[in-house]
Protein backbone atom coordinates (compact mmCIF):
# COMPACT_ATOMS: atom_id res chain seq x y z
CA UNK A 1 0.00 0.00 0.00
CA UNK A 2 1.36 3.38 -0.91
CA UNK A 3 1.91 6.46 1.36
CA UNK A 4 -0.76 7.88 -0.52
CA UNK A 5 -2.94 5.24 -0.10
CA UNK A 6 -2.86 5.12 3.86
CA UNK A 7 -2.95 8.82 4.06
CA UNK A 8 -6.57 8.80 2.26
CA UNK A 9 -7.59 6.17 4.70
CA UNK A 10 -7.36 8.40 8.08
CA UNK A 11 -10.98 7.94 9.43
CA UNK A 12 -13.04 10.91 9.05
CA UNK A 13 -13.77 11.80 12.73
CA UNK A 14 -11.94 14.70 13.31
CA UNK A 15 -14.68 16.03 15.19
CA UNK A 16 -14.28 14.09 17.67
CA UNK A 17 -10.81 15.74 18.78
CA UNK A 18 -12.88 18.89 18.72
CA UNK A 19 -15.17 18.34 20.82
CA UNK A 20 -12.80 16.70 23.43
CA UNK A 21 -11.07 20.24 23.04
CA UNK A 22 -13.89 21.88 23.77
CA UNK A 23 -15.04 19.76 26.49
CA UNK A 24 -11.56 20.33 28.17
CA UNK A 25 -11.68 24.11 27.44
CA UNK A 26 -15.02 24.25 29.06
CA UNK A 27 -13.66 22.48 32.11
CA UNK A 28 -16.12 19.76 31.56
CA UNK A 29 -13.93 16.87 32.53
CA UNK A 30 -16.00 15.51 35.18
CA UNK A 31 -17.53 12.35 34.15
CA UNK A 32 -21.23 11.96 34.46
CA UNK A 33 -22.78 9.66 36.41
CA UNK A 34 -23.86 6.22 35.06
CA UNK A 35 -26.97 5.00 36.80
CA UNK A 36 -29.08 1.75 35.56
CA UNK A 37 -31.82 -0.42 36.24
CA UNK A 38 -32.69 -3.92 34.64
CA UNK A 39 -36.10 -6.00 34.84
CA UNK A 40 -36.89 -9.16 32.71
CA UNK A 41 -39.95 -11.57 32.38
CA UNK A 42 -38.84 -15.09 31.18
CA UNK A 43 -41.16 -17.21 28.95
CA UNK A 44 -38.49 -19.41 27.62
CA UNK A 45 -35.21 -18.35 29.18
CA UNK A 46 -33.29 -17.57 26.34
CA UNK A 47 -32.66 -13.44 27.07
CA UNK A 48 -29.31 -12.98 28.69
CA UNK A 49 -27.71 -9.91 30.04
CA UNK A 50 -25.09 -8.04 30.88
CA UNK A 51 -23.89 -5.22 33.37
CA UNK A 52 -20.27 -3.96 33.44
CA UNK A 53 -20.37 -0.33 34.82
CA UNK A 54 -16.58 -0.34 35.73
CA UNK A 55 -14.34 -1.43 32.99
CA UNK A 56 -10.97 0.60 32.38
CA UNK A 57 -8.96 1.11 29.37
CA UNK A 58 -6.01 0.93 31.24
CA UNK A 59 -6.31 -1.28 34.00
CA UNK A 60 -5.78 0.10 37.46
CA UNK A 61 -6.54 3.46 36.41
CA UNK A 62 -10.07 4.62 37.62
CA UNK A 63 -10.06 8.25 35.16
CA UNK A 64 -10.16 5.59 32.29
CA UNK A 65 -13.50 3.78 33.75
CA UNK A 66 -16.03 2.98 31.07
CA UNK A 67 -19.45 1.27 31.28
CA UNK A 68 -20.37 -1.76 28.91
CA UNK A 69 -24.07 -2.77 28.78
CA UNK A 70 -25.39 -5.18 26.70
CA UNK A 71 -28.69 -7.89 25.36
CA UNK A 72 -28.53 -11.07 23.73
CA UNK A 73 -31.86 -12.40 22.63
CA UNK A 74 -30.87 -16.28 21.56
CA UNK A 75 -33.01 -18.69 19.71
CA UNK A 76 -33.26 -22.52 18.91
CA UNK A 77 -31.72 -22.57 22.70
CA UNK A 78 -29.32 -20.95 24.73
CA UNK A 79 -25.76 -21.71 24.07
CA UNK A 80 -25.23 -18.82 21.56
CA UNK A 81 -26.71 -15.93 23.95
CA UNK A 82 -24.09 -17.28 26.88
CA UNK A 83 -20.73 -17.38 24.63
CA UNK A 84 -21.56 -14.03 23.10
CA UNK A 85 -22.46 -12.97 27.03
CA UNK A 86 -19.10 -14.28 28.17
CA UNK A 87 -16.42 -13.78 25.18
CA UNK A 88 -17.54 -11.28 23.62
CA UNK A 89 -16.18 -7.58 25.48
CA UNK A 90 -13.14 -9.26 26.10
CA UNK A 91 -13.18 -9.92 22.17
CA UNK A 92 -13.80 -6.68 21.31
CA UNK A 93 -11.10 -4.85 23.62
CA UNK A 94 -8.35 -7.42 22.41
CA UNK A 95 -8.86 -5.81 19.09
CA UNK A 96 -7.73 -1.87 20.55
CA UNK A 97 -4.54 -1.17 20.12
CA UNK A 98 -2.91 -0.91 23.52
CA UNK A 99 -1.11 2.52 25.06
CA UNK A 100 -3.26 4.53 23.06
CA UNK A 101 -5.12 8.25 23.67
CA UNK A 102 -8.91 8.54 25.08
CA UNK A 103 -9.76 9.91 21.87
CA UNK A 104 -8.00 7.13 19.79
CA UNK A 105 -9.41 4.41 21.99
CA UNK A 106 -13.05 5.98 21.00
CA UNK A 107 -11.97 6.09 17.17
CA UNK A 108 -10.83 2.44 17.29
CA UNK A 109 -13.96 1.11 18.96
CA UNK A 110 -16.53 0.83 15.98
CA UNK A 111 -14.10 -1.39 14.18
CA UNK A 112 -12.64 -3.52 17.24
CA UNK A 113 -17.08 -4.08 17.69
CA UNK A 114 -16.92 -5.50 14.15
CA UNK A 115 -13.64 -7.60 14.74
CA UNK A 116 -15.16 -8.72 18.22
CA UNK A 117 -18.05 -9.51 16.67
CA UNK A 118 -16.91 -11.71 14.26
CA UNK A 119 -14.33 -13.27 16.00
CA UNK A 120 -17.07 -14.35 19.31
CA UNK A 121 -19.09 -15.92 16.22
CA UNK A 122 -16.12 -17.93 15.04
CA UNK A 123 -15.10 -19.23 17.98
CA UNK A 124 -18.95 -20.00 18.48
CA UNK A 125 -18.90 -21.84 15.09
CA UNK A 126 -15.82 -23.82 15.87
CA UNK A 127 -17.70 -25.06 19.33
CA UNK A 128 -20.36 -27.24 16.73
CA UNK A 129 -23.84 -26.49 18.09
CA UNK A 130 -26.58 -24.83 16.71
CA UNK A 131 -28.66 -21.78 18.14
CA UNK A 132 -28.04 -18.38 17.68
CA UNK A 133 -28.28 -14.82 19.87
CA UNK A 134 -29.13 -11.23 18.65
CA UNK A 135 -26.25 -8.61 20.32
CA UNK A 136 -27.58 -5.30 21.41
CA UNK A 137 -23.54 -3.92 22.92
CA UNK A 138 -23.92 -0.50 24.20
CA UNK A 139 -20.34 0.55 25.52
CA UNK A 140 -20.66 4.10 27.05
CA UNK A 141 -17.33 6.34 27.85
CA UNK A 142 -17.90 9.67 29.72
CA UNK A 143 -20.29 11.14 27.22
CA UNK A 144 -19.60 9.10 24.04
CA UNK A 145 -22.35 6.53 23.68
CA UNK A 146 -21.21 3.64 21.35
CA UNK A 147 -24.17 0.91 19.80
CA UNK A 148 -23.14 -2.32 17.90
CA UNK A 149 -25.94 -4.26 17.06
CA UNK A 150 -26.69 -7.59 15.43
CA UNK A 151 -30.62 -8.33 15.00
CA UNK A 152 -33.40 -6.98 16.11
CA UNK A 153 -32.82 -5.70 19.74
CA UNK A 154 -33.01 -2.64 20.32
CA UNK A 155 -31.41 0.87 21.88
CA UNK A 156 -33.24 4.16 22.15
CA UNK A 157 -31.75 7.61 23.10
CA UNK A 158 -33.93 9.71 25.15
CA UNK A 159 -32.42 12.94 25.43
CA UNK A 160 -32.85 16.18 27.68
CA UNK A 161 -35.59 17.67 25.11
CA UNK A 162 -37.44 14.29 25.07
CA UNK A 163 -36.19 13.21 21.64
CA UNK A 164 -36.54 9.73 21.29
CA UNK A 165 -34.18 8.55 18.53
CA UNK A 166 -33.26 5.14 17.43
CA UNK A 167 -29.09 3.66 17.78
CA UNK A 168 -29.72 0.50 15.80
CA UNK A 169 -31.49 -0.95 12.66
CA UNK A 170 -33.12 -3.87 13.08
CA UNK A 171 -31.91 -6.64 10.92
CA UNK A 172 -35.18 -8.23 10.27
CA UNK A 173 -35.64 -9.81 7.24
CA UNK A 174 -39.11 -8.53 6.92
CA UNK A 175 -38.81 -4.93 7.65
CA UNK A 176 -34.84 -4.39 5.74
CA UNK A 177 -35.36 -4.36 1.82
CA UNK A 178 -31.51 -4.16 1.90
CA UNK A 179 -31.03 -6.73 3.83
CA UNK A 180 -33.17 -9.05 1.85
CA UNK A 181 -31.30 -8.02 -1.04
CA UNK A 182 -28.00 -8.79 0.30
CA UNK A 183 -28.92 -12.51 1.96
CA UNK A 184 -30.50 -13.41 -1.47
CA UNK A 185 -27.21 -12.20 -3.26
CA UNK A 186 -25.03 -14.01 -1.08
CA UNK A 187 -26.71 -17.46 -1.97
CA UNK A 188 -29.49 -17.70 1.12
CA UNK A 189 -33.52 -17.63 -0.58
CA UNK A 190 -35.87 -15.18 1.12
CA UNK A 191 -39.62 -16.06 1.35
CA UNK A 192 -42.51 -17.38 3.90
CA UNK A 193 -43.27 -20.44 5.60
CA UNK A 194 -45.64 -22.65 3.30
CA UNK A 195 -48.15 -24.54 4.75
CA UNK A 196 -51.18 -26.20 3.82
CA UNK A 197 -50.80 -26.54 0.10
CA UNK A 198 -48.72 -23.25 -0.82
CA UNK A 199 -50.52 -20.63 2.03
CA UNK A 200 -47.76 -18.52 2.99
CA UNK A 201 -47.86 -17.59 6.65
CA UNK A 202 -45.73 -15.37 9.10
CA UNK A 203 -42.81 -12.88 8.88
CA UNK A 204 -40.13 -13.49 5.81
CA UNK A 205 -37.43 -15.73 6.16
CA UNK A 206 -34.40 -16.95 4.83
CA UNK A 207 -34.12 -20.73 3.84
CA UNK A 208 -31.94 -22.76 4.46
CA UNK A 209 -32.09 -22.25 8.38
CA UNK A 210 -35.91 -20.45 8.22
CA UNK A 211 -34.70 -17.72 10.66
CA UNK A 212 -36.20 -13.99 10.38
CA UNK A 213 -33.06 -12.05 11.25
CA UNK A 214 -30.67 -11.33 8.74
CA UNK A 215 -27.51 -10.72 11.43
CA UNK A 216 -26.56 -12.49 14.22
CA UNK A 217 -23.83 -14.56 16.26
CA UNK A 218 -24.34 -18.36 15.98
CA UNK A 219 -27.00 -19.92 13.88
CA UNK A 220 -24.33 -22.42 12.33
CA UNK A 221 -27.03 -24.31 10.86
CA UNK A 222 -28.30 -21.60 8.74
CA UNK A 223 -26.04 -20.00 6.32
CA UNK A 224 -22.96 -17.78 6.47
CA UNK A 225 -25.57 -15.26 4.53
CA UNK A 226 -26.70 -14.45 8.67
CA UNK A 227 -23.37 -12.61 9.21
CA UNK A 228 -22.53 -11.13 12.86
CA UNK A 229 -21.44 -7.80 11.35
CA UNK A 230 -22.97 -5.64 13.87
CA UNK A 231 -24.54 -2.14 12.97
CA UNK A 232 -22.39 0.34 14.76
CA UNK A 233 -23.74 3.89 15.79
CA UNK A 234 -21.81 6.39 18.04
CA UNK A 235 -23.09 9.40 19.45
CA UNK A 236 -21.93 12.28 21.99
CA UNK A 237 -24.67 13.15 24.24
CA UNK A 238 -24.74 17.33 25.47
CA UNK A 239 -23.59 17.53 29.20
CA UNK A 240 -27.73 17.78 30.15
CA UNK A 241 -27.14 13.96 29.41
CA UNK A 242 -29.72 11.28 28.36
CA UNK A 243 -31.35 8.06 29.03
CA UNK A 244 -30.58 4.85 27.03
CA UNK A 245 -33.72 1.62 27.02
CA UNK A 246 -31.68 -1.47 25.61
CA UNK A 247 -34.33 -3.91 25.30
CA UNK A 248 -35.41 -7.59 23.74
CA UNK A 249 -37.77 -7.53 20.76
CA UNK A 250 -40.14 -8.54 23.48
CA UNK A 251 -40.81 -4.83 24.48
CA UNK A 252 -40.55 -3.64 21.17
CA UNK A 253 -43.28 -5.80 19.60
CA UNK A 254 -45.39 -4.65 22.44
CA UNK A 255 -44.36 -0.95 22.74
CA UNK A 256 -42.92 1.83 20.08
CA UNK A 257 -39.69 3.38 21.21
CA UNK A 258 -41.30 6.69 21.61
CA UNK A 259 -43.96 5.25 23.98
CA UNK A 260 -41.24 3.03 26.15
CA UNK A 261 -39.28 6.51 26.40
CA UNK A 262 -42.31 8.36 27.80
CA UNK A 263 -43.96 5.82 29.72
CA UNK A 264 -40.59 5.56 32.34
CA UNK A 265 -40.03 9.45 32.52
CA UNK A 266 -39.23 11.13 35.37
CA UNK A 267 -38.55 7.66 37.36
CA UNK A 268 -34.60 6.59 38.06
CA UNK A 269 -33.28 3.92 36.10
CA UNK A 270 -34.58 1.06 38.64
CA UNK A 271 -38.09 1.61 38.30
CA UNK A 272 -38.22 2.71 34.60
CA UNK A 273 -36.71 -0.52 34.01
CA UNK A 274 -39.61 -2.27 35.57
CA UNK A 275 -42.31 0.03 34.39
CA UNK A 276 -41.76 -0.62 30.49
CA UNK A 277 -41.57 -4.29 31.61
CA UNK A 278 -44.99 -4.24 33.08
CA UNK A 279 -46.70 -1.59 30.15
CA UNK A 280 -44.88 -4.24 27.68
CA UNK A 281 -47.19 -6.91 29.30
CA UNK A 282 -49.95 -4.89 30.23
CA UNK A 283 -50.34 -4.16 26.09
CA UNK A 284 -49.24 -7.79 25.09
CA UNK A 285 -49.21 -10.43 27.70
CA UNK A 286 -45.93 -12.17 27.94
CA UNK A 287 -45.35 -13.49 24.18
CA UNK A 288 -42.11 -14.07 24.55
CA UNK A 289 -38.70 -13.39 26.43
CA UNK A 290 -38.75 -9.43 27.72
CA UNK A 291 -35.98 -7.94 28.99
CA UNK A 292 -35.05 -4.02 29.40
CA UNK A 293 -31.71 -2.19 30.92
CA UNK A 294 -31.91 0.95 31.44
CA UNK A 295 -29.01 3.51 31.39
CA UNK A 296 -29.41 6.77 32.49
CA UNK A 297 -26.19 8.94 31.93
CA UNK A 298 -26.64 11.82 34.33
CA UNK A 299 -24.52 15.38 34.99
CA UNK A 300 -22.38 15.55 38.56
CA UNK A 301 -24.21 18.41 39.37
CA UNK A 302 -27.71 16.74 39.23
CA UNK A 303 -27.00 13.13 40.43
CA UNK A 304 -30.85 11.83 41.16
CA UNK A 305 -32.51 13.85 38.05
CA UNK A 306 -33.44 11.51 34.91
CA UNK A 307 -34.56 13.47 32.24
CA UNK A 308 -37.45 15.51 32.25
CA UNK A 309 -38.56 17.06 28.83
CA UNK A 310 -40.75 20.00 28.41
CA UNK A 311 -44.10 19.21 27.04
CA UNK A 312 -43.89 20.72 24.00
CA UNK A 313 -41.20 18.64 22.55
CA UNK A 314 -42.86 15.56 23.43
CA UNK A 315 -45.42 15.97 21.24
CA UNK A 316 -43.03 17.11 18.42
CA UNK A 317 -41.10 13.97 19.07
CA UNK A 318 -43.69 11.84 18.77
CA UNK A 319 -44.65 12.54 15.77
CA UNK A 320 -41.35 12.72 14.45
CA UNK A 321 -40.64 9.51 15.65
CA UNK A 322 -44.09 7.77 14.35
CA UNK A 323 -42.98 9.20 10.86
CA UNK A 324 -39.96 7.04 10.87
CA UNK A 325 -41.16 3.85 12.23
CA UNK A 326 -43.75 3.40 9.33
CA UNK A 327 -40.70 4.02 6.79
CA UNK A 328 -38.96 1.24 8.54
CA UNK A 329 -38.70 -0.70 5.28
CA UNK A 330 -36.11 1.57 3.89
CA UNK A 331 -33.09 1.02 6.07
CA UNK A 332 -31.75 4.61 5.26
CA UNK A 333 -34.82 6.40 6.89
CA UNK A 334 -33.64 4.62 10.25
CA UNK A 335 -30.88 7.07 10.27
CA UNK A 336 -30.79 8.90 13.39
CA UNK A 337 -30.10 12.37 11.92
CA UNK A 338 -28.20 14.87 14.56
CA UNK A 339 -31.46 15.54 16.70
CA UNK A 340 -31.11 18.17 19.14
CA UNK A 341 -28.27 18.39 21.29
CA UNK A 342 -26.93 14.57 20.55
CA UNK A 343 -23.73 14.65 17.84
CA UNK A 344 -23.62 12.14 15.56
CA UNK A 345 -19.38 11.09 15.65
CA UNK A 346 -19.78 7.66 13.88
CA UNK A 347 -22.48 5.23 11.85
CA UNK A 348 -21.99 2.78 9.70
CA UNK A 349 -23.91 -0.88 9.00
CA UNK A 350 -22.48 -2.41 5.95
CA UNK A 351 -21.73 -6.01 5.77
CA UNK A 352 -18.71 -5.91 3.86
CA UNK A 353 -15.88 -6.82 6.19
CA UNK A 354 -13.07 -4.52 3.85
CA UNK A 355 -15.61 -1.85 4.60
CA UNK A 356 -15.98 -1.28 8.03
CA UNK A 357 -12.32 -3.35 9.03
CA UNK A 358 -10.74 -0.03 6.62
CA UNK A 359 -7.41 -0.36 5.04
CA UNK A 360 -4.87 1.18 7.52
CA UNK A 361 -4.75 -1.57 10.24
CA UNK A 362 -1.85 -1.87 12.10
CA UNK A 363 0.30 -4.35 10.46
CA UNK A 364 3.33 -4.84 12.68
CA UNK A 365 5.05 -6.04 9.86
CA UNK A 366 8.65 -4.93 11.08
CA UNK A 367 8.92 -7.99 12.65
CA UNK A 368 7.60 -10.04 9.58
CA UNK A 369 4.54 -11.38 11.57
CA UNK A 370 1.54 -10.08 11.02
CA UNK A 371 -1.52 -10.00 13.04
CA UNK A 372 -4.77 -10.71 11.45
CA UNK A 373 -7.16 -7.91 11.80
CA UNK A 374 -10.14 -9.92 13.19
CA UNK A 375 -9.43 -12.32 15.79
CA UNK A 376 -5.92 -11.32 16.09
CA UNK A 377 -3.60 -13.66 16.13
CA UNK A 378 -0.06 -13.40 14.47
CA UNK A 379 0.80 -15.43 11.48
CA UNK A 380 3.63 -15.12 9.31
CA UNK A 381 2.38 -13.51 6.02
CA UNK A 382 3.36 -17.09 3.65
CA UNK A 383 0.93 -19.11 5.71
CA UNK A 384 -1.95 -16.83 5.49
CA UNK A 385 -3.78 -15.12 2.45
CA UNK A 386 -2.55 -11.56 1.86
CA UNK A 387 -3.70 -8.41 -0.09
CA UNK A 388 -4.87 -9.13 -3.05
CA UNK A 389 -4.42 -13.01 -3.32
CA UNK A 390 -7.63 -15.00 -3.30
CA UNK A 391 -8.90 -18.41 -4.53
CA UNK A 392 -11.83 -18.38 -3.72
CA UNK A 393 -12.97 -14.90 -5.42
CA UNK A 394 -15.49 -15.49 -8.41
CA UNK A 395 -14.69 -13.16 -11.68
CA UNK A 396 -17.08 -10.31 -10.60
CA UNK A 397 -15.67 -9.56 -7.34
CA UNK A 398 -13.02 -7.06 -6.11
CA UNK A 399 -9.82 -7.78 -4.59
CA UNK A 400 -9.79 -7.97 -1.14
CA UNK A 401 -8.77 -4.06 0.07
CA UNK A 402 -8.59 -4.65 3.73
CA UNK A 403 -5.98 -5.58 6.32
CA UNK A 404 -4.65 -9.12 6.63
CA UNK A 405 -7.32 -11.55 7.80
CA UNK A 406 -5.19 -15.08 9.04
CA UNK A 407 -6.18 -18.00 6.53
CA UNK A 408 -9.43 -18.59 8.66
CA UNK A 409 -10.93 -15.75 9.17
CA UNK A 410 -9.93 -15.24 5.51
CA UNK A 411 -12.52 -18.37 4.81
CA UNK A 412 -15.12 -16.43 7.14
CA UNK A 413 -14.97 -13.10 5.29
CA UNK A 414 -15.48 -15.05 1.73
CA UNK A 415 -17.98 -17.44 3.13
CA UNK A 416 -20.26 -14.12 4.65
CA UNK A 417 -20.09 -12.85 1.02
CA UNK A 418 -21.42 -15.95 -0.23
CA UNK A 419 -18.08 -16.89 -2.48
CA UNK A 420 -18.01 -20.77 -0.84
CA UNK A 421 -20.84 -22.79 0.17
CA UNK A 422 -23.05 -21.54 2.29
CA UNK A 423 -23.45 -24.17 4.72
CA UNK A 424 -20.08 -23.96 6.62
CA UNK A 425 -18.27 -26.68 7.50
CA UNK A 426 -18.30 -27.14 11.62
CA UNK A 427 -14.64 -28.53 13.81
CA UNK A 428 -15.24 -29.71 16.46
ZN1 LIG B 1 -8.02 -14.33 12.17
Amino acid sequence: MSQAEVSRMKPPLVPLATLIGRELRNEKVEKPFVKFGQAALAKKGEDYFLVKPDCQRVPGNPATTFSVFAIFDGHNGISAAIFAKENLLSNVLSAIPQGISREEWLQALPRALVAGFVKTDIEFQQRGETSGTTVTFVVIDGWTVTVASVGDSRCILDTQGGVVSLLTVDHRLEENAEERERVTASGGEVGRLNVFGGNEVGPLRCWPGGLCLSRSIGDTDVGEFIVPIPHVKQVKLSNAGGRLIIASDGIWDALSSAVAAKSCRGLPADLAAKLVVKEALRSRGLKDDTTCLVVDIIPCDHPVLPPTPRKKQNVFSSLLFGKRSQNSTNKTTNKLSVVGVVEELFEEGSAMLAERLGKDFPMNTNSGIFKCAVCQVDQPPSEGLTVNSGPFFSPASKPWEGPFLCTNCRKKKDAMEGKRPSRPTVTT
